[in-house]
């Protein structure tokens, strides 16, 4: 899809913002979320040829610009699938930044710091990260959460442990703060609602922060006093126009917006723009990757419904 190009799943609402975003409610995803887990729902057979089809009409990269392009991804969970298919969508960047929780819940870590090795990528440590490394972050983590980390922790190389280690909590590139949760806890808060994004919006460095941690794609905006919230729709361009803005570019590997689909973001941040993107991918083979590895079966289904 060309840069700036409209979402692909359908005409435009009427609650759209000209610039291709629209206004999110993000408690109406956070509701469906608890909804589904209450429920126990389990994931629905994929249809394999319509996966086959969208894997087809998705090769390519779906953006060109001559500006500066930087592709930034967040909670990866050692999906390598969706990093794969991602950083193919994303075509030639500039830089690619990732904001945590590159391991943790997937069964590929090595094959994920590999790949974001291959491709110089310059990122922060995400709570799991820190857990995968030895940290008591392991002690809040839920049963299955925890379960998985035991594997992890079991089945990283010294090599992956390492690179972990090496990850700093908050790194600011360009005009860009890097932080996994948020600017002022870097780990550990979630950044689910404006008075939140306001109090981080307060004490952020650079003129846009960076974060991920509730792997749900969205961004605050900060215009004279006031904090807008701004969701995207696939392939949707933010302009930024010198507001001060908190961006969460959404999950590589574990998406819970609702949208199984990878999602991820290009940052020109001389042009001023963030363009989020999803980005279909074989989940059934992560699936059965998952499966073979005994990851506990809920983290599993979740993958088929993005929650
Ligand atoms: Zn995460």
């Amino acid at each position: 899809m060309l840069r700036g190009a409209r979402s692909e799943r359908g005409p435009g609402k009427p609650d759209r913002e000209p610039n291709g975003a629209r206004q999110t409610d993000t408690q109406a995803v956070y509701d469906r979320r608890r909804r589904f887990f209450r429920a126990g729902e389990t994931s629905e057979e994929g249809d394999r040829r319509a996966l086959e089809d969208r894997l087809r009409r998705a090769s390519g990269p779906l953006l060109q610009s001559a500006g500066m392009r930087i592709a930034v991804l967040s909670d990866i969970h050692a999906n390598l699938h969706a990093l794969d298919a991602v950083l193919a969508a994303a075509g030639e960047v500039d830089a690619v930044w990732h904001l945590g929780d590159v391991v943790g819940y997937g069964p590929d870590p090595d094959g994920v710091v590999d790949r974001l090795r291959e491709v110089d990528a310059k990122g922060v440590r995400g709570n799991h990260d820190a857990a995968a490394c030895g940290g008591s972050e392991i002690d809040w983590f839920n049963p299955e959460a925890r379960r998985a980390m035991e594997w992890t922790r079991a089945a990283i190389s010294d090599a992956t442990r390492a690179w972990l280690t090496d990850l700093p909590e908050r790194r600011t590139l360009e005009t860009s703060e890097l932080v996994h949760g948020s600017p002022r806890e870097p780990l550990w808060e979630y950044v689910m609602s404006v008075p939140v994004a306001r109090a981080n919006l307060a004490v952020l460095k650079s003129p846009i922060g960076l974060h991920g941690h509730t792997h749900v794609p969205v961004a605050y905006l900060e215009d004279d006093g006031r904090v807008e919230v701004v969701g995207p729709d696939g392939g949707s361009e933010l302009v930024l126009r010198e507001r001060r803005a908190l961006i969460n570019p959404g999950s590589v590997g574990q998406p819970r917006d609702g949208d199984p689909d990878a999602s991820f973001m290009v940052l020109d941040p001389e042009g001023g723009t963030v363009a989020w993107h999803r980005v279909p991918y074989d989940i059934e083979a992560v699936q059965h990757a998952m499966q073979s590895a005994g990851l506990p079966a809920s983290l599993v289904a979740r993958l088929s419904v993005g929650l």
